[in-house]
């Protein structure tokens, strides 16, 4: 048996795990910078253990890694003739870790993915006509390699959001549209975040919501106010860093913190953001508020390991595989309180 989209999300939490892209590039087998998903084609095994972590640890999506694994991007790297093969093995990836869930039981849900294109433009025909083509094939190959549902995300035009859901829904599977406004805190096409989040509502979409650019103390004061004033379904997958008011997104957050070797580019984005990420116990108060104000559909995104994604689940009342893993500082040899715990490295634990 193997439950829709829609109908876990109406009985709870459903967690998905995205920033591949990130944790890919940490692993050492993708550049940064360049972001190109290569990882499907050139190492297969680790693209799939890292689905398989992520299942582990309580995604309940396994999302086809073709972000950025579009036709605009391969033809940066002058690729374009491995689009399609891309493109179906990060689908055949994912279709394969979703089949087999750790347990046994209910198979996950596989995601195909569309994402920002880069090329939106207002008022250029062209370059929107391309997008169009782009998302489309994507589409096509997802439907075809059996996606269950499918993303389309961190969009941060309102009308590249709009496209790529009426490209969606022509396929018939459920969508899923996340935003992902920019330091300006508003569409690049000047809508307002909720305007844009009721119209994808509007539009019939799924599931509507944030993904990326901003750390949950930037994206949640926006997903309170549209939870108000929405009655679907929606999703946040904030980014594990400590994005603030003046500093609303990752693209520009500074590293104030003493740090003597500044990344030789100049800034903390994407290569230097390691001190700036979120504990787990912040996402973890994440997860609990999104999960309490009833936005069901949850994860986390670039930066995002496999342990973020436990807390999220956790945080949302969900027991998962890693859950047996969680930490048990009771059992620490200076810090625990096991009777077996030396005194007298407990008495030296202030000063370790
Ligand atoms: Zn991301």
């Amino acid at each position: 048996m193997k439950r829709k989209l829609i109908e876990r999300l109406d009985n709870g939490p459903v967690i998905c795990a995205e920033g591949f892209l990130f944790e890919v590039e940490k692993r050492g087998y993708l550049a940064s910078g360049e972001f190109v998903p290569m990882v499907a084609l050139e190492h297969p095994e680790a693209l799939e253990n890292l689905h398989k972590d992520f299942q582990h640890a309580g995604s309940d999506i396994v999302e086809a890694f073709t972000y950025n694994g579009h036709r605009e991007k391969m033809r940066v790297i002058g690729k374009d003739e491995l689009l399609e093969p891309l493109n179906r093995a990060a689908l055949k990836i994912a279709k394969k870790v979703a089949d087999n869930p750790i347990d046994g039981g209910e198979p996950n849900l596989m995601a195909g993915n569309i994402s920002n294109s880069n090329i939106w433009k207002e008022g250029d025909n062209d370059a929107q006509n391309e997008v169009h083509r782009m998302f489309s094939e994507m589409v096509e190959w997802a439907v075809d390699e059996g996606a269950d549902m499918l993303v389309g995300e961190t969009f941060y035009y309102a009308e590249e959001a709009y496209k790529a859901l009426d490209i969606i829904q022509k396929s018939g599977l459920p969508s899923v549209i996340t935003i992902a406004p920019m330091g300006v805190n508003t569409m690049m096409d000047g809508i307002t975040v909720l305007d844009t989040l009721k119209e994808l509502e509007q539009r019939g979409a799924d599931v509507v919501g944030m993904n990326c650019f901003r750390g949950p103390a930037t994206m949640m004061p926006y997903l309170r106010e549209a939870r108000k004033a929405l009655k679907c379904h929606m999703a946040a997958l904030p980014i594990p860093f400590r994005t603030s008011e003046a500093h609303p997104t990752f693209f520009n957050l500074p590293d104030d913190d003493s740090c003597t070797c500044p990344a030789p580019h100049g800034r903390t984005f994407p290569t230097a953001l390691d001190p700036l990420y979120c504990n787990r116990y912040e996402i973890h108060e994440f997860g609990k508020e999104a999960a309490k104000l009833g936005i069901n559909y949850l994860g986390v995104c670039c930066g995002a390991t496999p342990m973020h994604i436990r807390e999220v689940a956790e945080a949302a009342g969900l027991v998962v595989p890693a859950s047996k893993y969680r930490e048990k500082m009771e059992n620490h040899f200076m810090y625990g309180t096991n009777e077996r715990t030396a005194e007298h490295m407990q008495d030296f634990g202030d000063k370790a």
